[in-house]
């Protein structure tokens, strides 16, 4: 159940994203695709079920193929990618599920991590953010003397639990195998769909204001009339004008 945004309210989700954390702009993007009895759940929806909405919001606004640039890994050569939006759908974790493991002589039962576990990791170290985030996962662990504190786990629990994330929510984390056609090399390359769409976003609401400044220039038409025109009728005027 998505709606697709028109063009004023897209305008405002990249007005109010301005500046923010990349967290930030997936939950006002969300928010303005979602019905407004759905808003408050979404912070915790899990990073691949917001990674598939956003994925759907991508196709819906400039469709199904992706072309980027990566670079290789052993040779730095950039290479270029072009995918569908369908090659990069997996399964996603649903949230308000508990997961258990037993690891190490503790069991831990845990939560997939989800917007508002990001948000707060913002700032963090890259080195203390993981062990934040998995510790605000933990729901519980236990040894056979007594309850442990989650910051207390061993690296070693921790890094199974990490693993058991992935594997429960594998739509947060979308690696390509890219071959370097200069040496060959085969690496992953990580695809981040929030940047992504968020670069695109930019460049079109850029194109948009472009659009209304040369309107308006011409015509003397407000911001807001302009806007409420469709593509056509507007880039039938950018002709004239440009005639
Ligand atoms: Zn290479």
């Amino acid at each position: 159940m998505m709606r697709t945004p028109g063009t004023t309210e897209l305008l405002q989700v990249w007005e109010q994203g301005a500046g923010k954390p990349a967290t930030m702009r997936a939950l006002l993007l969300m928010m303005a695709v979602s019905p407004v009895s759905d808003r408050g759940a979404l912070a915790h929806w899990t990073i691949g079920k917001r990674d598939s909405l956003l994925l759907n919001l991508r196709d819906a606004l400039f469709g199904p193929e992706i072309h980027c640039l990566t670079n290789c890994t052993r040779c730095g050569e950039p290479i270029e990618l072009d995918f569908c939006l369908d090659d990069i759908r997996v399964p996603h974790g649903e949230p308000g599920r508990a997961y258990r493991t037993v690891a190490g002589g503790y069991e831990v039962h845990f939560r997939l991590p989800d917007s508002t576990d990001l948000l707060a990791l913002d700032g963090a170290l890259p080195v203390q953010a993981e062990r934040l985030l998995l510790a605000r996962c933990v729901l519980e662990a236990r040894r056979e003397e007594g309850d442990v504190e989650a910051t207390a786990l061993p690296d070693a629990v921790l890094s199974v639990i990490s693993q058991e994330m992935s594997e429960a929510d594998p739509q947060a984390e979308v690696l390509l195998e890219v071959t370097c056609p200069a040496c060959s090399a085969v690496s992953p390359a990580p695809f981040d769909i929030v940047s992504h769409l968020w670069s695109e976003l930019d460049a079109w609401a850029r194109r948009m204001l472009r659009e209304v400044h040369a309107l308006a220039m011409a015509y003397g038409w407000s911001e807001t009339e302009i806007l409420r025109m469709s593509a056509t009728r507007r880039r039938a005027y950018l002709d004239l004008i440009a005639s």
